[in-house]
């Protein structure tokens, strides 16, 4: 951390001549658990994990002006508050603009800053980076400019940004867990109601694992928009039959079943997927609080043989990834996170045997794909805040 702190406080000096005022620290995050159950009532359980976009800030002498330092591209952008702002062609400044635009439109009044900012999240590998980017922002503007904003706002805002500048249709998951991350907590969220509950996450001695495949496949957003579309030909048929339940979630097994010839057998198998996500994410919650991590790692396996074969999101190389770290020694279960098609695995290993787990993963991913696959282990960790240095007292 201090190392990332560090070179973005150079990054600051290089492009502004001057020392920043304040040091931000925005995390990415990790799913447990919980997969393509956002949109269906369903509950998930995201953490906020030590890897972070670090930002070095202070407010700038010309009070109208915006000005930016993507030190990981070596890019700069710079722009006056008070002229209306649109997207732009570099693509990691829409996420910045986005997020003065929707605080700018809900009437709070904000000023110049100077910002440079680097970070140790991977780029597009499902960590998040991008909501680490947009709500470490509108975390950076609202303590800046006391705009008074919740942290329920921060993460809308967040979201609203990718919206609208940037054009990605997202859920809020990954925004929330940015902004309300606590160590060793996970967070239990309604992704409808934004209601949510913290529970210890008891690893014991395992850890989180994550298997970056670096695969990724261009149908995931055909694959997304397909798995939605049977999941409300389900939906449908469910409610005209069962009017009286109110939340997807409360659908049992058994109406599912006098359902089946009616609907389907791919949108049968979706929602028999859903179901089972959402009664697996309440397990799942319980097991970690009581410090259960084998029975949360037969979750996670639960989950990717689901997603694999019910809700089809998997694909060759995670299935592959996946299947040899479960014959292991030490491997409590595994699965991918994400929406689907690539991405990572994230896996619940042992301390004492996740060197050689990754030794022998990341050797036969190379022989069968001939990809060197990306390793990051990860703890859970706090949601966004500023960083003071400890003040020695002489
Ligand atoms: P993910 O959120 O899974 O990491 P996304 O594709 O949603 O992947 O977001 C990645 C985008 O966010 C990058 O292409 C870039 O535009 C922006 N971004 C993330 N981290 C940085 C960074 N350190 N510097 C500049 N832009 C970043
Ligand atoms: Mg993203």
């Amino acid at each position: 951390m201090e190392k990332l702190i560090n070179y973005t406080t150079e990054a600051f000096r290089l492009a502004f001549h001057s020392e920043p005022e304040h040091i931000f620290l925005a995390p990415g995050r990790i799913n447990i658990i919980g997969e393509h159950v956002d949109y269906s009532d369903g509950f998930v359980l995201p953490a906020a994990i030590d890897k972070h976009i670090c930002f070095a800030v202070k407010k700038a002498d010309d009070p109208e002006t915006c000005s930016f330092f993507a030190k990981d591209f070596d890019d700069s952008f710079s722009f006056n508050i008070n002229q209306k702002q649109t997207p732009v062609s570099q693509v990691w400044v829409n996420y910045l603009l986005g997020v003065f635009n929707a605080v700018q439109e809900s009437g709070k009044k904000v000023g110049g800053l100077e910002i440079a900012f680097s970070s140790t999240i991977p780029m597009g590998s499902g960590l998040s980076s991008s909501a680490a980017l947009e709500c470490g922002f509108a975390f950076i503007l609202n303590h800046i400019f006391d705009l008074n904003l919740t942290k329920k706002d921060l993460a809308l805002i967040g979201q609203k940004s990718e919206h609208t500048f940037v054009g990605v249709n997202c859920g809020i998951m990954d925004q929330f867990a940015s902004v309300f991350g606590k160590e060793h907590q996970v967070i239990m969220l309604d992704c409808n109601s934004l209601e949510h509950q913290y529970f210890e996450a008891n690893l014991d001695d395992y850890s989180l694992v994550l298997f970056d495949s670096c695969i990724k496949h261009t149908h995931l957003t055909s694959g997304y928009n397909d798995r939605r579309k049977d999941v409300d030909k389900g939906k449908k048929i469910l409610w005209e039959k069962f009017p009286e339940i109110e939340k997807f979630r409360d659908f049992s097994f058994s109406m599912l079943d006098k359902v089946r010839a009616e609907i389907g057998e791919t949108p049968y198998k979706r929602c028999l997927y859903l179901l089972k996500e959402i009664k697996r994410v309440e397990k799942a919650a319980k097991a970690l609080s009581e410090g259960d991590v084998k029975y949360l790692g037969e979750l996670l396996t639960e989950t990717h043989s689901g997603l694999s074969t019910e809700f089809e999101v998997s694909c060759e190389e995670l299935d592959f990834m996946v299947a040899e770290t479960l014959k292991e020694r030490d491997v409590a279960g595994a699965r991918i996170m994400g929406g689907g098609f690539g991405g990572c695995s994230i896996n619940l290993i042992k301390d004492e045997n996740v060197d050689e787990v990754i030794k022998n993963i990341s050797a036969k991913y190379k022989t069968d794909f001939d990809i060197e696959m990306k390793v990051y282990r990860v703890k859970i960790s706090d949601g966004i805040y500023e960083y003071k240095r400890n003040e020695i007292i002489i």
